[in-house]
């Protein structure tokens, strides 16, 4: 096991840019822990694999270094630097059996028969494959070939850490669901070093202990799933994690608090110490779970044009106006609704401020 450093890392395809935002990879320090359980998240084109395929060494960076336990390894093979990766797409020798596929990594390194079968053994019942040890790759479904490929990770015990690239695309929905918990359990049992690439915030926020969130080549945030929906330290992760995301409301510092763009209206007087002296465009970001919507007026309740309301069976997703702006609010399922119009609270504690997409209070 190993700890992972990454330090001063940028990378490009392809000759070295002019222009930082050019780069795939922007500067990224960071320090994946011995033993950790990581997510790494974001959207579709933000650098996921390239920051996977960096740490394994298929990638090596235009810029900084590599560090596996304080040891350089930026010049190491893959194989050099004992990882294990599985990709999105299984890789399976279709000749071999299941069982010969799971012992193929150990066989490779010459261990012991006895021990080698125990492991397979082990890692077989972990992901259900016991079963269909000795039956040959090639006739099998795409999911349990798959699985194939992620027992091929699990199985060596000596790896510095096991790197996941999508491993359950191709998998069905209902079987993902027990397969992640199945890689959570061997995780606390083997304490391996886990970095888990993924687009899905839900596969993320219920696999890690961790999660990395990335965007535009960039770490935005490294917290735990409960950091990062009570405090999005980029707009982008407010808005990226949580179903929907966080709002976001335009505003503008004055003498009185902060004042809503095109309104008279003033939010967050508690936060308009922060914004002194800052300038260009704050936004304030609320979640929709901490928004109250009442039906009559409240203390601080600003009034509201209700615009539609959902019902999407274990809650209500009602949209209402502010001025020009229009936010989510999340209600409880049997939750008294508004007519048309209703009062607006926005709950001091939840509210959080942002300046060029980083929150400052
Ligand atoms: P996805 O989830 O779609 O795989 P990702 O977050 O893993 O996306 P990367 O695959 O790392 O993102 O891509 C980051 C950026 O680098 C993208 O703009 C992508 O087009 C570019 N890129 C990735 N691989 C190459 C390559 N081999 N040659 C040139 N550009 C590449």
């Amino acid at each position: 096991m190993a700890r992972i450093e990454l330090r001063d890392l940028a990378h490009a395809y392809g000759p070295r840019p002019e222009r930082e935002e050019d780069y795939a990879l922007k500067r990224a320090d960071f320090a994946w822990e011995d033993g950790g359980a990581y997510a790494l998240l974001g959207p579709s084109g933000c650098g996921k694999t390239t920051m996977l395929n960096i740490i394994s060494g298929l990638v090596r960076p235009s810029e900084g270094k590599v560090l596996f336990d304080g040891k350089d390894v930026t010049g190491l093979s893959p194989a050099a630097r004992n990882i294990a990766q599985v990709f999105q797409f299984p890789v399976v020798y279709d000749t071999m059996s299941v069982g010969e596929n799971l012992a193929f990594p150990l066989k490779n390194r010459g261990l012991p028969r006895a021990e080698i079968e125990e492991r397979v053994r082990e890692v077989a019942q972990m992901l259900e494959l016991s079963p269909m040890l000795h039956q040959r790759a090639a006739g099998l479904a795409a999911d349990a070939k798959q699985k194939i490929s992620v027992g091929r990770g699990l199985v060596r015990s000596d790896v510095a850490a096991i790197l996941f690239d999508e491993p359950l695309t191709v998998i069905d929905p209902h079987l993902k669901w027990r397969l992640r918990r199945n890689l959570k359990e061997i995780h606390a049992r083997f304490r391996r070093t886990l970095v888990y690439v993924t687009h899905d915030q839900n596969e993320a926020l219920t696999f890690a202990d961790k999660v990395v969130v990335m965007h535009e080549g960039q770490i935005v945030q490294t917290g735990t799933p409960q950091e990062l929906f009570e405090e999005p330290a980029h707009r982008f992760v407010g808005f990226f994690i949580g179903s929907p995301g966080m709002n976001f409301l335009p505003v503008e510092g004055d003498e009185a608090g902060l004042r809503l763009e095109g309104t008279d209206i003033v939010l967050g007087r508690e936060l308009a110490a922060q914004a002194r002296g800052r300038s260009g465009r704050l936004e304030l970001g609320i979640r929709p779970e901490f928004l109250e919507l009442h039906e009559a007026p409240v203390a601080d309740g600003l009034e509201a044009a209700l615009t539609e309301v959902q019902d999407l069976g274990n809650f209500k997703l009602a949209t209402v106006r502010l001025g020009p702006h229009l936010l989510k609010v999340k209600l409880h399922e049997d939750a008294a609704v508004p007519q048309a119009r209703g009062w607006l609270r926005l709950p001091p504690t939840r509210t959080r401020l942002y300046a060029g997409g980083r929150l400052i209070g």
